[in-house]
């Protein structure tokens, strides 16, 4: 057991050099925050924007921060968008903080194939990320060589959304030596941009004192193993540090105060 374990943590590391467990990581920078810049976790507002895929489990700073705002949906875009993070901001204890956990998440089975993992109670393995699996497929399949374009769908609106985000990408993707990996990594770049964007247009909603923002890739493993997690980024700021972007004007509105 042990040996597969190394094993299995010597085939992830050649894909993702940085990668640590999920757990460790989660205690890690929730000391660090803790300890070097004087969060009180008591007072701090979780949110995340990461897959909706239940095996996402691993990096749960949910069991020590309490009440996540759920910004994410499939693939982990956030797509609540600037509405979801002025809402966010206004649930913000008085004189507390943010924490944001963002970033999409890839499978790798036990023989070391990316974008598999079995999961608890089957036999067999799945997509991970199910999504991003989709969308390069769709990438990757020219029926009669025309061009796959995804259409806006309200029954399927999350997937549409995410194909789009990906279709600027798809000469980087298809050429890849890992295009499984690269479409996690292109995502988590959209990601990051994302949240930042609506991190910027929602500024002057923030009253809060810390601001942390944790970035990174989510390796789903088998349920005998443990996830791991490559930390892509992690940034504590102020209100005052945040890249302030101009909104569209809704903010004469009662309802948009009151979000
Ligand atoms: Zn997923």
């Amino acid at each position: 057991m042990q040996h597969l374990e190394e094993k299995l943590e010597a085939l992830i590391k050649t894909h993702y050099p940085l990668a640590e467990p999920g757990d460790e990581a989660v205690d890690k920078y929730l000391r660090i925050i803790k300890e070097d810049y004087h969060v009180d976790l008591a007072k701090t507002l979780f949110a995340t924007s990461i897959c909706s895929d239940d095996a996402n489990f691993s990096a749960d700073f949910s069991k020590v921060l309490s009440r996540p705002f759920v910004m994410g949906g499939l693939g982990g875009l956030p797509y609540t968008g600037y509405t979801g993070m002025v809402a966010y901001a206004h649930h913000i204890p008085d004189n507390g903080h943010a924490f944001i956990f963002y970033g999409p998440h890839i499978g790798i089975n036990k023989d070391g194939t990316l974008g598999k993992m079995r999961r608890e109670g089957q036999s067999h393995d799945t997509n991970s990320c199910g999504a991003l699996m989709l969308a390069l497929e769709r990438l990757t399949t020219d029926e009669d060589e025309e061009i796959y374009i995804p259409f806006s769908s309200e029954i399927d609106y999350q997937q549409t959304l995410l194909e789009r985000s990906l279709m600027p990408f798809k000469y980087e993707i298809v050429t890849s030596a890992f295009p499984k990996k690269e479409i996690t990594d292109i995502t988590y770049n959209i990601i990051h941009k994302l949240v930042h964007k609506c991190l910027g247009m929602a500024k002057e909603e923030f009253h809060c004192n810390k601001i942390v923002l944790l970035g990174g890739i989510i390796i789903n493993t088998d349920p005998e193993y443990q996830d791991y997690i490559e930390i892509k980024n992690f940034e504590v700021l102020e209100t005052c540090d945040i890249h302030g972007i101009k909104p569209a004007d809704a903010h004469k509105l009662q309802a948009f105060k009151d979000l």
